[in-house]
């Protein structure tokens, strides 16, 4: 059967790095398989759902390189929710409840001052029908519940958790559907998954209980409306969490546009998020197909994922380092050709650095103070300067032969002369690229 997985963002905001990793395991592990990757925009909150969101998640996706093979929208499907609905409620599975938010919230601090877990009490399904009836005629328009079955206890074999148990009767019967006839996530979540023939759901493990109770929907559904379908695998991946051990507010809006703003790489990003959180060790691989081999679930650990940003960083960098000209040219300054790039590459930890070590090379550069005596040696050094292809070499190796200077002394007043600092690239490929009438002009100057 082939592995068809989804990811399934709600469109009431951007995508955040957490939701950009469960989108990355969703891919890998679909590609890993050979199968298909959907997006599915949870939609069916009209009033918090916002088209410029789904355009976002759309781009978003297509910067890391995660394009979706399909893509599938809750708002149109509602006949399918509906029939679905139609057929758990002729099964009994499903029951329409009375009680306000208000009564809702009363009972629940009642449960809770008197030491029991806050389940709905099912006081709804408890109703005659002329109870019921009487509630209607007074007006009020009800929201529905799913039955769960207190008898059918729920496990699963989880992906990443291993084996999970649940008692039913401890909890609560979910509703399903407000008095409007909007949905809530919960069933059309799982009749989009055996509809598109979904075989994996990989999410964040604040979904184990939501699956849990989608477990025994799943099983009400494949026994009306949907027979012959398959339940899909679960897997629950532990959070990500800041360095310092919690979910940040930070960490919940931090997006592609920040990392965009911050230079950082698609693939630093990709590379850190697809085994942060497993026993597999996180390392600058450009290479998508070779991390896609390498996914496997049960490297996935039980702990939190620790995200943190100086190691993002450090990736990037050694991202960056391995990146071919052609592939940033178009991001680079002007008249920045490929010896320049690789002039300055080993100095950047984001490419939008390259412009500022490319202004040693077109100037003007800082000057620096010498001392009497390094003047004078600057001096020798652009009477010693002669061009070739190695340019630097001949004029250290003269100049260490003419001045009996060495290491730093030799090479320091050098490198302040021709560039104003006191480090950077690597001289040998930075002086060709200054140019020769531009080297002695700069010797000069600083030897005056
Ligand atoms: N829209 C849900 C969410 O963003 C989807 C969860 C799921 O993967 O089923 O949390």
């Amino acid at each position: 059967m082939t592995t068809i997985t989804r990811f399934a963002p709600s469109p009431t905001g951007r995508l955040h790095v957490g939701n950009i990793r469960t989108a990355l395991h969703n891919w890998m592990l679909a590609r890993k398989a050979g199968g298909r990757f959907l997006l599915r925009i949870d939609d069916t909150d009209a009033a918090r759902s916002r088209e410029e969101y789904v355009e976002a998640i759309r781009a978003d996706l297509e910067w890391l390189g995660l394009e979706p093979d399909g893509e599938e929208r809750q708002s149109e499907r509602l006949e399918k929710y509906e029939a679905a609905f139609e057929a758990l409620k002729a099964a009994g599975r499903v029951y329409p409840a009375y009680e306000t938010a208000q009564e809702l919230e009363l009972k629940r601090k009642i449960q809770l001052g008197r030491g029991l877990p806050p389940i709905y009490d099912r006081g709804s399904l408890k109703l005659t029908d002329e109870e019921r009836a009487a509630k209607e005629a007074e007006g009020v328009v009800p929201h529905w519940r799913f039955r769960l079955d207190h008898e059918e206890p729920i496990r699963w074999d989880d992906g990443v958790r291993g084996l999970q148990k649940f008692d039913p009767a401890q909890l609560s019967d979910p509703v399903i559907r407000r008095a409007d006839g909007s949905w809530l996530y919960m069933l059309p979540s799982a009749v989009d998954d055996l509809d598109m023939g979904v075989t994996d759901v990989l999410r964040g493990e604040d979904h184990v209980s939501n699956t849990a109770v989608q477990i025994q929907m799943f099983t009400a559904l494949v026994a009306t409306r949907y027979s012959g379908a398959q339940m899909p695998r679960f897997a629950h991946e532990a959070l990500l969490v800041g360095k310092e051990g919690k979910l940040s507010k930070r960490l919940g809006s931090l997006g592609c546009d920040a990392f965009c703003e911050r230079d950082i790489e698609p693939e630093a990003l990709v590379a850190m998020l697809a085994r942060l959180g497993t026993s597999q060790p996180v390392e600058p691989i450009a290479d998508r197909a070779k991390l896609v081999e390498a996914f496997d679930l049960s490297t996935f650990g039980r702990a939190p994922a620790k995200f943190d940003d100086t190691e993002l960083d450090r990736l990037n960098a050694a991202i960056v380092h391995q990146m071919a000209f052609e592939d940033v040219k178009d991001r680079l300054p002007e008249g920045m050709d490929e010896a320049g790039w690789h002039a300055v590459q080993p100095n950047l930890t984001h490419v939008s650095e390259a412009s500022d070590w490319w202004k040693l090379v077109t100037g003007p550069i800082e000057s620096c103070e010498f001392s009497p005596e390094d003047s004078a040696f600057l001096a020798a050094a652009a009477q010693a300067l002669s061009w070739s292809e190695t340019p630097w070499q001949d004029l250290t190796a003269t100049l260490k032969q003419s001045t009996g200077r060495g290491g730093k002394a030799l090479f320091l007043p050098l490198r302040q002369a021709l560039t104003g600092m006191d480090h950077g690239p690597d001289m040998k490929e930075l002086l060709p690229l200054i140019g020769e009438a531009e080297a002695r002009a700069r010797l000069e100057r600083a030897a005056s």
